[in-house]
């Protein structure tokens, strides 16, 4: 395995921002990982697992330690009755794997069509779009242990998947480095079709729509919103999203449609309406971070110097040319801040900052 020194990061992310990674190393094969952690060991140097680059942001002045760029390859298929489990290589491209098997006409991730990413990344944040997420369809994930040196096999119900959370992103970080993911999808199973932006694409409800035709809807909404990667769209270099949508209790949900609705009264203007919510967890309700950044005073196209908020996506924070990942903080900072004050609610970064610190 090759050992590149002062590699510049900016190119592996979807950000195109960052300085450099002092050692980067490209791992093929689970010895290629022991022998890149051991030289990590061996340098006392802290490790960052690099997938797709696409739900990062990394420091301008790079990261002191050494990058393992997970580049492993290769597609298992095996039958369990009306249901294929296929395992994929974690340095797969992503959207070239659901490509592969909604084709076939397996179900189950079809609207995580167009996600941009490694097959590796997908457990670690349970990616998930259009009321899809690889929390339904994860049989198991393979992953190599990085404090004893060896291989690991977790069950799903292991990896304990919630919303943009798993045990590789929280209880268990920086410890596991995903090999290979399991998926168990269903041969000729219905698309999920349960998202109303997806609904509204299929209006005629007396004809099923096909997986390939929801795959392809998807895709559609996902470019409208500059959520698509597209060669030369300015409003594609971004980490997606870059907050999660806040959950919150019912009673706070009340408390701030209340508060609005009051400090409307005061200034003799109307509310803004009621806030757009869905249904979480028992109790709780999940806010859409895009409306309460929209309704803070954030437009589509907001621009602080070279960072900025996409065009198309209220919830994208975009490099508008050469920015720095200073510029894109300190765009956060102000967008946080004024949420917290008008809303009284602290948005949770979805990408993960790479600094070595
Ligand atoms: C345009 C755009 C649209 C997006 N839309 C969505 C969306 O709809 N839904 C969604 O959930 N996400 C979305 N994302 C975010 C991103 O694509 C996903 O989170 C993706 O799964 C990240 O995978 P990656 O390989 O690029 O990981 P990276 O960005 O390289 O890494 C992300 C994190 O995962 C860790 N990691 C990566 N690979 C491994 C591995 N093999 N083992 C252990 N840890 C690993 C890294 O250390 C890091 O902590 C979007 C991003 C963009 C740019």
């Amino acid at each position: 395995m090759e050992i590149r020194e002062n590699i510049v990061l900016a190119p592996y992310t979807t950000f195109r921002i960052g300085g450099p990674a002092r050692w980067f190393l490209e791992a093929s094969s689970e010895a290629d990982l022991a022998e890149a952690v051991l030289f990590a060991r061996g340098k006392k140097a802290p490790v960052f697992v690099l997938g797709g680059g696409s739900n990062l942001l990394v420091a301008d002045k790079g990261f002191p330690g050494v990058v393992i760029r997970v580049a492993n390859r290769g597609i298992r298929e095996q039958q369990d009755g009306e249901y294929g489990i296929f395992t994929a290589a974690a340095g797969e491209n992503w959207d070239s794997f659901v490509s592969t098997v909604v084709a076939r006409g397996f179900a189950g991730v079809e609207c995580l069509a167009g996600i941009p990413g490694t097959v590796g990344g997908t457990p670690v944040q349970n990616v998930g779009a259009y009321g899809q997420e690889v929390a339904s369809t994860i049989h198991s994930v393979r992953a190599f242990d990085r404090a004893n040196l060896r291989m690991v096999d977790f069950a799903a119900s292991q990896c304990d998947l919630r919303y943009r959370s798993s045990v590789f992103n929280t209880s268990a970080r920086d410890r596991y480095i995903v090999t290979e993911v399991s998926y168990r999808l269903r041969l000729h199973g219905a698309p999920q079709l349960t998202y109303k932006e997806l609904t509204d694409a299929f209006p005629d409800t007396s004809v099923a729509p096909t997986l390939s035709q929801v795959s392809k809807a998807v895709r559609s909404i996902r470019r409208k919103k500059g959520m698509l990667l597209v060669e030369g769209d300015p409003n594609c270099l971004s980490a997606g999203s870059f907050f999660k949508n806040p959950v919150v209790s019912e009673s706070q949900l009340a408390d701030i449609s209340a508060r609005m609705t009051k400090e409307a009264n005061l200034a003799g203007e109307s509310a803004a309406g009621p806030i757009p919510h869905f249904a979480a967890e028992p109790g709780t309700v999940k806010l859409m971070a895009g409306w309460l950044i929209e309704h803070s005073g954030f437009p589509k196209g907001f621009a602080l110097g070279a960072a900025g908020i996409s065009s198309l996506h209220t919830l994208a924070l975009v490099n508008r040319g050469g920015a720095t990942a200073n510029e894109i903080l300190a765009l956060r900072d102000q967008i946080r801040k004024r949420v917290l004050t008008h809303f009284g609610i602290c948005l949770e970064q979805e990408p993960v900052y790479v600094s070595g610190e």
